[in-house]
């Protein structure tokens, strides 16, 4: 089943168990408006090329639109929708005032040279129009957008409303308003509640084996911060292979060597055994981290993941019959719209630092941080009640204080 459906289904469930009023689920069964448009690039060689893009904006009761935009060629309008809904849920199971967004432009980016990068990213901004802004609908970086593309976004935004809107996007580069910590907030943030989930079961994380499937932003800062706290990092993986190691892999070397051979995959790294991409999922560990992309765990490969704790850094990455194995296996699986968390919280912490202009070290990010996982983390577990059922106790968390926020505003 596809991802969508999957999550409707979820909706719909969780609504009914709840004893929602039918209303709620027929809001939150599809986005509020989902935008289709065609951005267009001249190519180097003189012609012009028109790329889809998309904008799903889910749901706003609790402030505006909040979501990043990826570059990738296999986005679908349905993976928006989906990843829109899970960014509604999210943000209400962390408690910040945003609603759910998603943003997808179907590209291959290394196929555009710096100048066609920059005009699809300005284009974006351009054709979508005033659909977005500060106080509508806040993008963010996500998979194959960095903080380069962001800056763009936000000039061409100032540049159409003639005055510089700071809080328009997060993710920017620290110079012209983004906040420190932004870069590794949701790996930091997957770092805080894989200890925590570890603490829970009695695991102490000094020496705990931990791996990662995924060396991107998300996976590489997970485990840094994983590594810092005394872990061992024994296995990790990027799309072109991988690294496994007992004893642990030495994540600083590891970062270095990435940093020092762009283009080229860890697994090239003389630092561990070679591994292929899926096999942190499924190598002897007490935390898997699966931070690569969708439906990585399946009903016919969740049987093979041995660790007892499963953390979704990536957003969707167990499929609805992998989560049930897992669940029947007696494995906890921290779900993403908890897990991975971290990214829209620091981006809250942005927005709110570039609407006073008044900026946060980094510890004192860190610190926050923390605060809103911990309490998330504690909130879901408590929601759960003793169930195994972790990602159904985030939904029905979310949806009542969304349903509660509903009704008060008269939408129901
Ligand atoms: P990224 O582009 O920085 O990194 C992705 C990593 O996954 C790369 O190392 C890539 O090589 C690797 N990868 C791709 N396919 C793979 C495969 N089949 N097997 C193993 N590795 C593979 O992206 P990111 O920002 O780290 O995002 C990763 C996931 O986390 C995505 O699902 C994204 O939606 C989610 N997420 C990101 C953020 C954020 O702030 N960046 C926030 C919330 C959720």
């Amino acid at each position: 089943m596809a991802m969508w459906g999957e999550m409707q289904q979820l909706l719909r469930e969780v609504t009914t168990e709840l004893g929602c009023s039918p209303s709620v689920y027929s809001v939150l069964k599809e986005p509020r408006r989902v935008l289709i448009v065609q951005v267009p690039v001249r190519r180097a060689g003189g012609t012009t090329e028109h790329f889809t893009a998309y904008r799903s904006q889910h749901n706003n009761a609790c402030g505006p639109y909040k979501g990043g935009i990826r570059f990738h060629p296999a986005v679908t309008v349905d993976e928006v929708k989906a990843l829109s809904a899970a960014m509604t849920i999210k943000c209400r199971v962390v408690n910040i005032p945003f609603g759910g967004a998603k943003g997808g432009v179907v590209v291959d980016p290394g196929t555009l040279d710096d100048s066609e990068l920059e005009q699809l990213a300005r284009g974006y901004v351009d054709v979508l129009g005033t659909n977005l802004g500060p106080d509508k609908d806040i993008p963010a970086p996500d998979v194959f957008t960095n903080s380069r593309i962001m800056a763009w976004m936000f000039d061409e935004f100032s540049r159409r409303s003639g005055a510089n809107h700071f809080s328009f996007i997060t993710g920017k580069p620290a110079q012209i308003g983004g906040s420190r910590g932004r870069e590794e907030a949701t790996g930091h943030g997957v770092g805080v509640v894989a200890l925590r989930a570890m603490r829970r079961q009695g695991l102490d994380p000094v020496g705990a084996r931990v791996a990662v499937q995924g060396f991107g932003n998300v996976g590489a800062n997970a485990a840094a911060m994983l590594a810092r706290e005394g872990c061992r990092v024994v296995a990790c993986s990027d799309a072109g292979g991988g690294l496994h190691d007992p004893a642990g892999l030495p994540v600083d070397d590891l970062l270095a060597w990435e940093a020092a051979h762009p283009g080229r995959t860890i697994g090239e790294a003389r630092l561990g055994r070679p591994i292929r991409s899926a096999d942190p999922l499924y190598v002897p560990a007490d935390v898997v981290i699966p931070a690569a992309l969708e439906e990585q765990i399946t009903g016919d490969t969740a049987g093979a993941v041995q660790a007892p704790i499963i953390v979704e850094a990536a957003n969707g990455p167990t499929t609805r019959a992998g989560h049930a194995r897992l669940l029947a296996d007696g494995r906890t699986v921290v779900p993403d719209v908890l897990a991975n968390a971290g990214g829209v919280t620091v981006s809250y912490f942005e927005w709110v630092q570039d609407l006073n202009s008044y900026f946060w070290d980094l510890e004192d990010v860190r610190a926050r941080l923390a605060v809103f996982m911990e309490r998330s983390f504690d909130d879901v577990v408590a929601e759960a009640g003793g169930a195994a059922d972790l990602r159904r106790a985030a939904y029905r968390l979310a949806v009542r204080r969304l349903a509660d926020a509903m009704a008060a505003r008269g939408w129901l």
